[in-house]
């Protein structure tokens, strides 16, 4: 079985590109096949890989515009078991072009059952707006992580994204859930942070993940490396806690 999860917010910043690279790489460093799939027209996942957006022959935009095949979109990256589905600005046009397809929220759904090769967890990056991209991944997804930044108004917008997980759940996807809430951006030298913890655990309870993930120079130097935090510095903090947070996604099954 192949558990499908979508990382998602609409508001920018949160920490999902960051997320979805670094936890995607854990769970492959714990030996699970993972296939990352990016659907930002950023394509900040892709390069986070090592990949040359600019220079791919097949993007997401192929696979749920032009119906190429899946298996001519996935690349594999530097590290074993991770393969990347990668997106670039080719993808800014698909919201709007979909609007008028066949289909056109359950795309990504279909184009997963064409697979050939069998992945543990597929996770999708997803762009910042509650478009029909996020909608694709929604529909396809068998769980949504939340990341939320640890800073004021944390819980801002976010009830607009739930009732979106709603509307997925009422008419595309009845077996959607939150998956689980994860606190990104920690800093243990303020108050803050502490508060919005308990913000946060008081509105999602146990859906909250255990591990809270820090701010750490390290995670946002990586990027510009091409490589997940595993590979950049694994003894970072960063690192670390990723790691803590995919065996909580490992155990929660
Ligand atoms: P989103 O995909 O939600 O827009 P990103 O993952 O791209 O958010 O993160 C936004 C910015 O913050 C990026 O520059 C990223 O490198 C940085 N960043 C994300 N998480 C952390 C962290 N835990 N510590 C330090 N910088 C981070
Ligand atoms: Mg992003």
């Amino acid at each position: 079985m192949t558990k499908i999860l979508a990382i998602a917010n609409q508001k920018g910043g949160v920490g999902k590109t960051t997320t979805s690279v670094n936890l995607s790489a854990a769970l492959s460093e714990l030996g699970k096949k993972v296939l990352l799939v990016d659907t930002d027209p950023q394509g900040n996942a892709t390069s986070g890989v090592g990949i040359d957006k600019n220079n791919v022959e097949n993007s997401v935009y192929d696979m749920l515009v032009e119906d190429t095949n899946i298996n001519k979109c996935v690349l594999p990256t530097e590290q074993d078991n991770l393969f990347i589905i990668p997106a670039n600005i080719a993808l800014a046009g698909a919201e709007i072009e979909l609007v008028s397809a066949m289909s056109r929220e359950v795309r990504l759904k279909y184009a997963f059952k064409d697979l050939d090769q069998e992945f543990d967890y597929i996770i999708i990056d997803c762009p910042p707006s509650l478009g029909l991209l996020t909608i694709n991944s929604f529909t396809a997804a068998n769980g949504i992580i939340i990341p939320v930044q640890c800073e004021y108004y944390a819980l801002e917008g976010l009830s607009q994204l739930l009732n979106t997980i709603k509307l997925v759940q009422r008419h595309l996807n009845q077996s959607l859930v939150i998956e689980g809430v994860l606190l990104t951006m920690f800093d243990a030298r303020t108050n803050l942070g502490n508060d919005v913890i308990a913000e946060v655990k008081e509105h999602f309870g146990d859906k909250v993940y255990e591990t809270v993930i820090p701010r750490n120079v390290r995670l946002s130097e990586a990027p510009s490396h091409g490589q997940p935090i595993n590979v950049y510095d694994a003894r970072s903090t960063g690192a670390k806690t990723y790691m803590s947070l995919a065996e909580e996604v490992v155990q929660n099954g």
